[in-house]
C-alpha cells in the first residue's frame, strides 16, 4: 500500500514511520505535546505489534531495552520533561550496545505552553551523545524516524527524533507506505554483550563474601537453557562480571543484562512481549528505590513476569546502609502479585519455588530470597 496525500499530525507521522519500519513494541506515558504518538500506534496493536501507556517513561524506556536485546525494533516516545526521568537510563545504555533498532522520540515545548518550564532537551542529548535527528515538517516527521531505525542499529545506539509541539500538532497531507514485516525475535547470548560492567579481563575480579546469601541463592538456582536473566545493581550483580577460574564461572556467568537501578523488571518485560522466558533480579533496597514502579507497570499492564528479590535487609554493597522497614511481601500482595518466601541456603526450597514460578505462567511471580548480609551479620557479632 502506498497512499500520497494522506493527512496526519507531525506526531502521527512519528508514529506512522516507526510502524512502517516494522517495530514490535512502542511505550510512552501521557505527557502533552507528545501523547500523539502513542494515540496513533495503541490503534495499531496486532499480533506482531504491541502498544502500551507504561506507568513512567524511564520504565517504558527500559521495556523499549528489553525488546533490543530480542533484536526487535522499538520506540520509546515522551514529552522533554519526561525525558529528564531517563537520563540515568540512557547514559548507562551508552555502554551496552544495541541490538534490534531503538528510537527515543521527544517533544519539545519551548514554549512552555502545555510544561511546567521551558526546556531545549537536545542539550541533554548532545551530552548523552547519541545521534539526534530533527524533522522540520511532517514529512520529514514519518521518513526520519524510519532513517532513525536503520542507523541505530547500523551504530548500536539509540537515536533520538527531536521536534517541537510547532511540528508535532501541524497537519499536512503526506505520502504513506506499508509496514515492513517483523523479524523473529532472537536474544543475542554473547557474553557481557548486555552488561558494560563486565570485569572478565581484570586481574582481581571482586567475588561474594564467604557466607553470602546472595551467592547460596545462585548455587541452588536451576533454570531451563532457554531462560535469560536480567540483573540490577547491588552485590548480587557479581553473578555477572565474568571470571577466569573454572570453579565459579557458573555463578558468574549467570546474569545476561544489567544496565541500571531498577531495570531488570522492566528488560524483562519487554523480552517477555517479545516472546522470551526470562527471571527479574532486584535486592530490597533497589525494590523500594525505584524497581516497584516496574512492578506496578507489570500488574497494569499483566506482564507476567518472574521477580526474584535478593532481601539481605540492607544496602550492602555501599557498607550496610538502612533500607525502608516496610513489608516486601505485603506490598507485592497488594498488586496482585504471588509471593514465596524462601532462605536461599535451602536447595529444595529454592529449586521448587523457581519450578511453581516456571509453571504459573499466568500470574506475576515474585519471589524473596531472605537472608541477612553475612558481613553485616559478622560485625554485629564482633561488636558484642
Ligand atoms: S556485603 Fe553482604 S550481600 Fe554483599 S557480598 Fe558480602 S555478604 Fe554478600
Amino acid at each position: 500500500m502506498k497512499s500520497k496525500n494522506f493527512l496526519l499530525f507531525g506526531n502521527e507521522a512519528i508514529a506512522r514511520g516507526a510502524y512502517e519500519a516494522g517495530i514490535r513494541l512502542a511505550t510512552s506515558y501521557p505527557g502533552t505535546p507528545a501523547s500523539e504518538i502513542m494515540n496513533y500506534l495503541v490503534k495499531k496493536k496486532s499480533d506482531d505489534f504491541y502498544a502500551e501507556w507504561s506507568s513512567n517513561e524511564k520504565i517504558a524506556l527500559e521495556i523499549c531495552f528489553g525488546a533490543s536485546t530480542m533484536n526487535q525494533r522499538s520506540m520509546c516516545s515522551m514529552k522533554g520533561n519526561g525525558f529528564n526521568l531517563c537520563v540515568d537510563s540512557l547514559m548507562s545504555v551508552t555502554k551496552k550496545g544495541i541490538k534490534g533498532g531503538l528510537v527515543v522520540a521527544v517533544i519539545d515545548d519551548p514554549d512552555a505552553r502545555y510544561s511546567d518550564v521551558v526546556q531545549d532537551t537536545r542539550q541533554f542529548m548532545e551530552t548523552i551523545g547519541f545521534p539526534i535527528l530533527e524533522p522540520n515538517n511532517v514529512q520529514e516527521c514519518l521518513d526520519l524516524t524510519k532513517k532513525a531505525f536503520d542507523m541505530s542499529e547500523e551504530k548500536g545506539v539509540p537515536v533520538f527524533i527531536r521536534t517541537t509541539n510547532k511540528i508535532g500538532h501541524l497537519y499536512s497531507p503526506i505520502e504513506i507506505n506499508e509496514r515492513k514485516s517483523s523479524r523473529k525475535p532472537e536474544f543475542d547470548k554473547t557474553p557481557y554483550k548486555f552488561n558494560p560492567y563486565s570485569k572478565e579481563k581484570e586481574e582481581i575480579i571482586p567475588y561474594f563474601c564467604s557466607g553470602c546469601p546472595h551467592e547460596a541463592f545462585y548455587k541452588n538456582l536451576r533454570l531451563p537453557q532457554d531462560f535469560t536473566v536480567n540483573g540490577d545493581i547491588g552485590c548480587y550483580e557479581m553473578a555477572g562480571f565474568g571470571n577466569n577460574t573454572k570453579d565459579d564461572k557458573p555463578i558468574r556467568e549467570i546474569i545476561n543484562t544489567l544496565f541500571v537501578m531498577g531495570s531488570g523488571i522492566n528488560v524483562s518485560q519487554g523480552q517477555l512481549i517479545c516472546g522470551q522466558k526470562s527471571i527479574a533480579l532486584c535486592g530490597d533496597s533497589t525494590f523500594w528505590h525505584c524497581g516497584i514502579n516496574g512492578l506496578i507497570n507489570a500488574a497494569y499492564n499483566k506482564h507476567d513476569i518472574i521477580l526474584i528479590i535478593m532481601d539481605n535487609s540492607c544496602v550492602a554493597m555501599t557498607g550496610q546502609h538502612p533500607v525502608p522497614k516496610i513489608s516486601i511481601e505485603d506490598t507485592c500482595k497488594n498488586l496482585g502479585c504471588h509471593v514465596e518466601i524462601v532462605n536461599p541456603y535451602m536447595k529444595n526450597r529454592v529449586q521448587s519455588a523457581i519450578a511453581e514460578a516456571i509453571k504459573n505462567k499466568n500470574r506475576i511471580n515474585v519471589i524473596i530470597s531472605r537472608a541477612p548480609c553475612m558481613l553485616k551479620k559478622k560485625r554485629e557479632l564482633n561488636k558484642i
